[in-house]
């Protein structure tokens, strides 16, 4: 029996990134407990960023060794792991250690690369038993978790203004949700005749609608208490792409200044921290530059030219199964500690 704490991957990394300046032994001290709570040792602490409250916890049964000794598990180890022992667990950054093949650092500063969302430790009674980063999570989102405006679509059924959750998964694609004219917008396109290869169509049943797909099976779609309808199935794996609002004075940039120094560059579509390529040439406009930031693993864009200013071009995150890959090539080094 262990607990998996989920940690958020980039509030996890500004601690890290903190104590590894700011610390003699660098490390991430785990307070656990009921609420666990992750922070950097650094001195001056972090004052910007409050400790890192774990998302989720996991309860686990190993099933893999041995599930006879695991039927034998005593109530004693079993009460110790439902009511977390309070205690304080240290993760060393810079060193190799029992658990992890490679520095705790490069293990966050890789996931963060390549656009993971989590960091799980892995506890049991005795201690830590792993720690690693994830992309996402297979889970609707918890009531506490932020959406962002994005463009929802999916190849048969279409596409959406909506939001998404980063960092979460839902039936393989990621999470949904519309506000209430663009949910009968979606169930009213479900309806269409000339729609090739319908995924689902919808029943209105006591004025309720359901989600029906060509097996029969029923999926009721209802409102959550915010207002917003989140639309799950199956049948229905979305790609969402955060949008960017081209109508608007004001496109909101693909990407935002990341760390305690602002110095770096974070991708605001797939998370990855300064993988990003920089060019810039004479304007075509015959004066001034134009620039492009791209985005090495989502291949997400924003231009900037004297004419018209900031253009961004966020691509789908994440990537539609055999969508051309950006973050398999050839990736600059890390950067030394
Ligand atoms: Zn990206």
């Amino acid at each position: 029996m262990y607990r998996r704490l989920w940690f958020d991957l980039h509030a996890t990394v500004l601690h890290a990134e903190h104590a590894l300046t700011r610390a003699d032994r660098p490390a991430l001290i785990l307070r656990d407990g009921p609420s666990p709570l992750l922070a950097g040792n650094g001195t001056p602490m972090l004052h910007a960023s409050p400790p890192v409250p774990a998302a989720h916890i996991d309860s686990s049964t190993d099933n893999t060794n041995n599930t006879a000794t695991d039927d034998a598990v005593d109530t004693g180890t079993t009460a110790v792991c439902a009511t977390a022992l309070a205690r304080t667990v240290r993760l060393p950054l810079p060193s190799r250690s029992a658990l992890t093949v490679e520095p705790i650092r490069d293990i966050l500063r890789r996931g963060a690369h390549t656009g993971h969302a989590w960091f799980t430790v892995d506890i049991d009674a005795a201690g830590l038993r792993a720690t690693t980063t994830r992309t996402v999570r297979d889970s609707a989102p918890p009531a506490s978790a932020t959406w962002r405006d994005a463009l929802i679509s999916h190849h048969r059924q279409g596409q959406y203004k909506g939001q998404t959750c980063p960092g979460y998964q839902v039936h393989g694609g990621a999470p949904a949700r519309f506000r209430t004219e663009v949910m009968h917008q979606l169930l009213a396109d479900t309806l269409c005749s000339h729609t090739p290869n319908r995924v689902v169509t919808t029943v209105f049943e006591g004025r309720k609608p359901w989600l029906v797909d060509d097996l029969g099976d029923r999926t009721p779609v209802t409102a959550d208490a915010d207002g917003w309808w989140p639309i799950t199935h199956p049948g229905l794996r979305w790609t969402a792409s955060l949008s960017a609002e081209t109508d608007g004075p004001d496109p909101e940039p693909v990407f935002e200044p990341y760390g305690t120094d602002g110095a770096g560059l974070r991708c605001g579509v797939c998370g990855a921290i300064d993988e990003a390529t920089y060019r810039e040439l004479p304007s075509m406009a015959g004066f001034g530059d134009d620039t492009a930031t791209t985005c090495t693993i989502c291949g997400s864009a924003e231009t900037t030219d004297p004419v018209f200013g900031l253009r961004a071009d966020p691509k789908p995150w994440p990537p539609q199964p055999g969508a051309p890959s950006h973050g398999t090539g050839s990736r600059r080094p890390e950067p030394s500690a």
